[in-house]
């Protein structure tokens, strides 16, 4: 069995916690997004721009 060793856990995959996780991904830090609804649940939800 493979085990890996995540640094950091972030609860939420909405725009903060995305780039939360884009930032710590640059800096040679492990993270793992976890989304109760789907990644970006807020934004797919708003509609079209006016
Ligand atoms: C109609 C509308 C228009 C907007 N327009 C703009 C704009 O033009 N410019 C701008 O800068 N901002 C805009 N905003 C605001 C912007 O969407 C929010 O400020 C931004 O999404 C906040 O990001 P966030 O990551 O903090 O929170 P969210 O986007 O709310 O992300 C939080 C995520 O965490 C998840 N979550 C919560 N609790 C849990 C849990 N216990 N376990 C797992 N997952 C969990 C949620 O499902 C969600 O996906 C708009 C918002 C709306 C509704």
């Amino acid at each position: 069995m493979r085990t890996e060793f995540i640094d950091i856990l972030i609860i939420g995959g909405g725009q903060a916690g995305l780039a939360m996780s884009h930032m710590l991904k640059q800096r040679g830090c492990l993270s793992i997004v976890v989304e109760r609804n789907r990644i970006a649940e807020r934004w797919r939800m708003r509609g079209p721009a006016a």
